[in-house]
């Protein structure tokens, strides 16, 4: 196993290219420093390098006052650079030239080799998070509250909630990347089809019945399981610079869009 000096010059090597690609972007396409690509391709570099910082401490002490928390701010970080490598290669493709598609290429590579790099430290972390053993995905915690658990580590991925207050009737959902309110007058069948636990109805009721067209997007109805967001993985697709939608890739390979 390589010493981890050794991952870390690894890693150092790969962010001096990241940042050597964003650098040649600059010079042959002339962009100056308020052009909406060099933002964008700053905060990808600045959030690759938060993400590596926050890891290497996980990775020198066993013994991290907080494993917990500075997982999950690694795995944010980790989250913010895939969206905005996406965002950063649309827009590069956007600009038209020979060479851009060459630049979206060696940008591809280097940001592939960061990623996997990246994903592979964090793993080990990951998986130490979360093992709860649920016996139910569908976790009632009062008649007007529900959680769903993650199929493969019990982590909560999805929260029904609702609010009785007189001055606010409203029902509250929070999956892995959306958040919504309802009105809960209208939904209150929610808490019904929560109570059969079926993750199906529970999923085309909100597909059918409220503004959340993609349903649960915490769930792949081909296995017909709840996955948290370490487990369904999400690739954001951005169209000339403007994000477009999300597909959701569940630990079976299944693809679908969760957000569009
Ligand atoms: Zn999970
Ligand atoms: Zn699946």
């Amino acid at each position: 196993m390589a010493s981890d000096e050794e991952t870390n010059q690894r890693v150092q090597q790969m962010i001096a290219k990241l940042q050597a690609v964003i650098v040649r972007t600059t010079l042959l396409f002339e962009l100056d420093e308020n052009s909406i690509w060099i933002r964008d391709a700053r905060d990808l570099y600045f959030f690759v390098v938060s993400a590596w910082d926050l890891l290497k401490t996980l990775l020198s002490s066993s013994q991290h006052e907080d494993i917990v928390g500075q997982t999950e701010r690694t795995y944010q970080f980790i989250e913010l650079a895939k969206d905005k490598y996406a965002q950063v290669q649309s827009e590069l493709e956007t600009f038209l030239a020979p060479d851009a598609e060459r630049l979206t290429m060696e940008l591809k590579e280097v940001f592939s080799q960061l990623l996997s790099e990246l994903s592979e430290s964090l793993l080990p972390f990951l998986e130490k998070l979360h093992h709860t053993s649920i016996e139910d995905t569908i976790e009632k915690m009062s008649p007007t509250s529900y959680l769903l658990h993650c199929a493969v580590c019990g982590a909560v991925a999805v929260s029904f909630e609702a609010n009785l207050r007189e001055d606010d009737d409203s029902l509250y959902y929070s999956g892995i990347i959306c958040r919504i309110t309802f009105d809960l007058a209208s939904h209150r069948g929610v808490f019904a089809l929560l109570e059969t636990r079926s993750l199906r109805d529970v999923h085309d009721y909100l597909r059918y019945k409220t503004s959340l067209e993609d349903g649960i997007d915490a769930y792949c109805p081909k296995c017909d399981k709840i996955y948290c967001k370490f487990h369904y993985h999400t690739e954001i697709i951005y169209d000339e610079g403007f994000y477009d939608c999300t597909y959701g890739v569940c630990p079976e390979g299944r693809r679908r869009i969760i957000d569009d």
